[in-house]
């Protein structure tokens, strides 16, 4: 699904994938890894794949709290199979004697000889303690095989995977204390905005708080980045190169805010030329149209830089949309596509020229069917109905979006991973 046909473009701007698509193809990713306990590795990337050190399960086990028996003694034995043997997960159990069976509990080993175990439900004890069985019993029934997940040697996790709490216990039930992770990105973050001042400070009249540095310092955390933090740098082209050159020498990528326009006052792009090359600028997306990226030449390597928009809204969306995906690129995660889907609108509107619109909504899931209605104002600098949305409604350019009509639907949950 492309974000605007090619022919609806305004000229000079890329269509959203295709910046995707160059911002993956432009990602180099870290090389240096670190070891890590397993209890510190929460987040982290691994560096090296990893393999099943034993079969998974390790050994047959009982699936249920029941009885395990042969299922021939159930025919042999009409008058009921004696209790001999009372298995609990943990042990180490003998052979099932013919013509017995054993009480098993869940996880519990299953003993040589028996091919079956029955759920306790459908069990019933007689006075003499013996074991009868109701409906139908199949041969394997509810015993988890020894490796029928994983055998010795399989691939359990690849070069990539993020350490999630699944990942990690996964990596425990197969005795692993450590792992071999790739080293945190480290990536520089820089404010740009005469306006701007920290929270915490008084406004003076024209001034606005610094909103998208505390955001990206958050949006950078949960992707397990390191942060420099440069602060706010005020928009002249000689503070910004000596901001630009500060980051380039101690960060794997560089992130700015504001200042990417083509007004007088933004300076992104002229310093980037001068100290680097620009490969993109202007991306066919409301918000986000200033979106750029380039490169500052440094030797030994060039050092990638992001800019995103300064408006709020403008710089969330576009971190999430392109720099997401980037940055985990350069820390040797695979990105995902976009996740996106049809849902219908329940509200019309006016969409704008030559780029799509990806409206903060909230889905309405009442009826049968879910439908996504406005999140609040749509402005870019509005973080409100962005702290409300359950993901964004990408509408083509050019076209009305119409009550009823189904639009890709973007969750905004596939970014928190
Ligand atoms: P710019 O891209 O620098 O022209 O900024 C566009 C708009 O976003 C202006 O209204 C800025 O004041 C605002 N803005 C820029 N940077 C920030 C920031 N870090 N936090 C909040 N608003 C910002
Ligand atoms: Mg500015």
């Amino acid at each position: 699904m492309s974000c605007v046909s090619c022919a609806t473009l305004t000229p000079g701007l890329l269509d959203l994938d295709e910046a995707r698509r160059r911002l993956l193809a432009a990602a180099r990713p870290l090389v240096a890894s670190e070891t890590c306990p397993l209890d510190a590795a929460l987040g982290r990337i691994l560096a090296a794949p990893v393999h099943a050190r034993l079969a998974m399960p390790g050994a047959d086990n009982s699936a249920m709290d029941g009885y395990a028996l042969r299922l021939v003694d159930l025919d042999t034995h009409p008058d009921g199979l004696p209790v001999i043997q009372r298995i609990p997960a943990g042990c180490a159990p003998a052979p099932l004697a013919e013509g017995s069976c054993a009480r098993i509990f869940t996880g519990a080993p299953i003993p040589a000889g028996a091919d079956c175990v029955i759920p306790q439900e459908r069990c019933r004890l007689d006075a003499r303690g013996r074991v009868h069985v109701h409906g139908e019993a199949l041969p394997g029934a509810n015993i988890r095989r020894r490796g029928e997940e994983y055998a010795e040697g399989a691939a359990l996790l690849p070069v990539g995977q993020r350490l999630d709490a699944p990942a990690l216990a996964l990596l425990a039930s197969q005795g692993i204390v450590e792992v071999e992770v790739a080293v945190h990105l480290r990536v520089a973050l820089i404010s740009t905005g005469d306006e701007l001042v920290e929270p915490g400070t008084p406004l003076a009249q024209g001034q606005l708080y610094n909103s998208n540095r505390v955001m990206l310092r958050a949006l950078l955390q949960q992707q397990g980045c390191e942060i420099v933090d440069l602060g706010i740098i005020a928009d002249t082209a000689s503070a910004l190169r000596e901001a630009l050159s500060q980051a380039r020498d101690c960060a794997d990528v560089v992130i700015c805010t504001g200042g990417v326009s083509a007004g007088e006052e933004d300076h992104v792009r002229p310093v980037l030329a001068e100290l680097g090359e620009l490969h993109f600028h202007g991306v066919a997306m409301k918000p986000g149209k200033p979106f750029a990226f380039g490169h500052l030449h440094r030797a030994g390597g060039d050092v990638p830089l992001l800019g995103l928009p300064g408006n709020p809204v403008a710089s969330l969306v576009t971190w999430q949309v392109l720099g997401q995906a980037f940055v985990q690129a350069c820390q040797g995660r695979r990105p995902r596509p976009l996740q996106r889907f049809p849902v219908k609108a329940g509200f019309s509107r006016r969409a704008p020229q030559g780029r799509c619109e990806l409206l903060r909504v909230v889905l309405d899931c009442h009826e049968h069917e879910p439908v996504a209605r406005l999140a609040g104002g749509q402005g870019s600098a509005m973080l409100g109905a962005a702290c409300q949305a359950d993901g964004y409604l990408m509408v083509p350019g050019d076209m009305p979006i119409l009550e009823g009509n189904a639009y890709a639907f973007l969750p905004v949950a596939q970014f928190t991973v």
